[in-house]
C-alpha cells in the first residue's frame, strides 16, 4: 500500500487537498482490494485538483493507462468502478476545513495581496497544518459521503496504430487523423490555416 509519503513525493508537497485524495483512495481500496496494476480498476474525477494526484499514486488509475477518466465539473466526487463488475463507490467529500479564525482571516487577505512577510507566512502555514491535521484525524463518515452503485465499466484503452501527417510527417493515432484536401493529416495540422 503506497503511504502518504509516497503520495507527497510525487506531487512535490503537501496540502489539504493531497491529503483528502489520500483519504478518498484508501476508501477504494478498502472496497476493491489492490492497487490497479492494469485497468481492473477505473477512477471518474469530477476535478482535476491536488487530490488526483493521490488518486493515481495510491489506486493505480492513471492518465496514461486510461483507466482515470476526468469530467470537468469542478466537484469534489470520486468514483471507483471494479472491472468486470461494474460494482462502483461513489465518493462525495463533505468535509469543511475547520473555523477560521478573525486573525487568519486577515492574515490570509493580506497573502493573497501579495503579502510574504514573515508573520503572514507563518499564519497562511499554520492554517494550512491545522486543515491537514483535521483531515487526517476525521473519520470517513466525516469526510465523505460514500454510496454504493453499479455501474457498466468503460471500454478497456485500445492500442491504435498510428500512420503519418502528410504536413508535418509526425505519427498520430489512426482513430484522430483527419482527412484534408484528401490527405491524412493530425488536428494541429487540420486546425492550421494554409497559406
Ligand atoms: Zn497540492
Ligand atoms: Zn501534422
Amino acid at each position: 500500500m503506497k503511504s502518504l509519503d509516497d503520495v507527497v513525493e510525487f506531487h512535490g508537497h503537501i496540502c489539504p487537498g493531497l491529503v483528502l485524495g489520500y483519504r478518498v483512495s484508501i476508501v477504494a481500496l478498502k472496497k476493491f482490494g489492490d492497487r490497479a496494476e492494469d485497468e481492473e480498476i477505473v477512477a471518474i474525477v469530477e476535478n482535476n485538483s491536488c487530490a488526483v494526484d493521490a488518486v493515481q499514486v495510491v489506486t493505480g488509475c492513471t492518465f496514461g493507462k486510461g483507466n482515470l477518466i476526468f469530467k470537468d465539473y469542478g466537484k469534489q466526487v470520486y468514483t471507483f468502478i471494479k472491472r468486470p463488475s461494474g460494482e462502483s463507490l461513489r465518493i462525495s467529500v463533505k468535509w469543511e476545513s475547520p473555523q477560521e479564525t478573525e486573525e487568519e482571516k486577515e492574515m490570509w487577505e493580506k497573502y493573497i495581496r501579495g503579502d510574504r512577510s514573515e508573520d503572514v507566512l507563518k499564519a497562511v502555514h499554520y492554517r494550512k497544518s491545522r486543515k491537514i491535521d483535521s483531515i487526517i484525524h476525521a473519520g470517513d463518515e466525516e469526510l465523505f459521503t460514500i454510496k454504493k452503485v453499479r455501474m457498466e465499466p468503460p471500454e478497456e484503452a485500445e492500442i491504435y496504430p498510428s500512420i503519418r501527417c502528410s504536413l508535418c510527417g509526425e505519427k498520430v493515432m489512426k482513430p484522430r487523423a483527419k482527412v484534408r484536401d484528401g490527405k491524412i493529416v493530425c488536428i494541429p495540422c487540420f486546425e492550421k490555416d494554409i497559406k
